[in-house]
């Protein structure tokens, strides 16, 4: 019998354009180019803290050793790419469209690419908390473009397990098709990768939901769960409508459930993986392999579209030059057409993040209509699979009345387009949002700051007052031991005098005596 599966609201039929790169077998992205010249490699590729460096300058590394130690819980190591010498740690433009710049290793290679000593993690035996441990330390973050540490995830919940695990093989973004490919060329890493995290979080079943575009996946991977006798895993082909990837729209799709506005999965007894980070945790536990490397399309304006392997920090222009990018490409998308972000530069480095590379052109991505004003249609609405209202999170967005944007969910909002997508007043909504977003973020950080130094501020008088007070107490104890002392010596003082005196009338008396007789 097969599976009941459910609708989520509003959704996309966009152009998939992925049959282009689906031609070719993965390549590794080492054996079919020369080495780069050197590998800049972020600290910063996760959501949450930076992790702070571990080397300096000058110093030799090998591939897979940690350069880059978590801050805290909520954050993931980074390590060396391949083996070398560490060039400079310093700032390098980020593949990310503020044009800002972060702090990177950089490395030039030694050509060895010599593996540090790495062994199996004996996971089984460990506990939980020492599991977490170390998937934080191995760098797993997901791979389906949020880039959250992985480990804060793999977590039974409250009641000790997980009803449902869901692992995300949708793929639902036009042009890319790296966890197709995986999954058809890759499958055994990623279902004994579900089994690991099945068994890690206790979960009563494993959904494996891919988009019914990809046949040959879902066959291939059928395959595999009956090979590796994989227990409680199903592979559950559902039907193609962006953004079926979206986590809370798959979990619709596979079980029915509606994460409500400011719940999590987790609420439900739901959690959700990529295909690529259960891979990753496969790869990270059983191989004892930090993730050094991921695979990414090549796409858009290009001879020769396809999918590779590629060590993160390679320079994005390095992996493109391989597929032959046309002579009037202009741009290069991070992602797809509907989420990605227009790269800085062309020689932006390949991060966690980096599922795609989308080579674009005028001719390919024309110049957006001009903007007009709303006309309250209301397509936008229809089409928000969140179940927003985004010409409103629009007026608030636009309006910088970012409380009422919060109050309409504006953080539920996935930023998968469609509104902007179904609008004919030509608005790039998603721009607006990612706006007021980051305007929010940043007072935040503006309020946790002023908080901090808050903070320390009431501290140091705090302290200055104890201190005072400290210091009242001291001499006030000195002043009474002082006084204490000169009571005694006066007391001390007269018993003598009375001693002197009695001395004196005895003698006196002892004369009279004498002179009398
Ligand atoms: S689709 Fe565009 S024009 Fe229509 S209500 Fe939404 S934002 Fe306004
Ligand atoms: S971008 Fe946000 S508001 Fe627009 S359709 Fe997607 S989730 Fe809804």
């Amino acid at each position: 019998m097969s599976r009941r599966l459910f609708n989520f609201n509003g959704g996309v039929k966009p152009p998939y354009n992925k049959e282009a790169s689906l031609g070719e077998a993965i390549a590794d992205f080492f054996a079919v180019a020369p080495m780069p010249a050197e590998f800049v490699i972020p600290l910063h590729q996760s959501v949450g803290g930076p992790p702070h460096p571990l080397v300096k300058a000058g110093e030799t590394v090998k591939k897979g050793q940690l350069i880059g130690g978590p801050d805290g819980n909520v954050s993931s190591a980074v390590h060396a790419s391949t083996s070398g010498r560490v060039k400079a740690v310093e700032m390098r433009l980020m593949p990310h469209t503020s044009g800002l710049s972060a702090l990177c290793v950089v490395i030039e290679p030694d050509g060895k690419d010599e593996w540090i000593d790495h062994a199996p993690v004996p996971w089984r035996s460990m506990s939980p908390g020492e599991v977490r441990d170390a998937l934080r330390d191995a760098g797993v973050v997901g791979l389906g473009g949020a880039v959250f540490p992985s480990h804060l995830k793999v977590n039974p919940g409250k009641q000790g397990h997980l009803d449902t695990l869901v692992i995300n093989g949708a793929e639902c973004e036009p042009f890319i098709t790296c966890d197709d490919m995986q999954m058809r060329q890759r499958p055994d890493g990623i279902i004994k990768g579900a089994a690991i995290l099945r068994d890690l979080t206790q979960a009563k079943q494993v959904l494996i939901g891919i988009e019914d575009n990809k046949p040959e996946a879902v066959a291939i991977m059928r395959a595999a769960v009956d090979r590796l006798q994989a227990e409680r895993i199903e592979i559950v082909a559902v039907p193609t409508r962006y953004p079926a990837g979206g986590a809370k729209q798959l979990i619709r799709v596979l079980t029915g459930i509606e994460v409500a506005h400011g719940k999590r999965s987790t609420d439900y007894g739901v959690q959700c993986f990529n295909t690529g980070t259960a891979h990753a945790i496969h790869d990270a536990l059983e191989l004892g392999r930090p993730m050094i490397s991921r695979i990414l399309t090549v796409a858009g304006n290009v001879d020769r579209p396809r999918n590779f392997e590629v060590r993160f920090g390679t320079p994005m222009n390095d992996v493109v030059a391989l597929c032959g990018a046309r002579p009037d490409s202009d741009r290069y998308i991070m992602g797809g057409p509907m989420m990605g972000y227009r790269m800085p530069a062309e020689t932006v480095p390949v991060v966690k993040a980096t599922n795609c590379i989308l080579v674009g052109s005028k001719a390919m991505f024309p110049p957006p209509p001009p903007e007009m004003p709303c006309i309250r249609c209301g397509e936008c609405a229809k089409a928000c699979p969140s179940d927003l209202a985004p010409f409103e999170l629009f007026w608030f967005s636009r309006a910088k009345i970012f409380g009422k944007a919060q109050e309409y969910h504006l953080f539920d909002c996935i930023e998968c387009g469609c509104c902007a997508y179904v609008c004919p007043a030509n608005i790039p909504l998603v721009d607006y949002y990612r706006f007021a977003k980051s305007e929010i973020w940043a007072r935040e950080n503006e309020k946790s700051a002023a908080d901090t130094a808050r903070e320390r501020y009431e501290f140091r008088l705090a302290r200055e007052e104890r201190d005072k007070a400290e210091k009242a107490t001291r001499l006030a104890a000195k002043a009474a031991e002082t006084k204490a002392k000169l009571a005694e010596q006066q007391a001390g003082s007269d018993a003598k005098k009375d001693l002197i005196a009695a001395a004196a009338a005895r003698v006196a008396d002892a004369e009279n005596k004498t002179n009398a007789s």
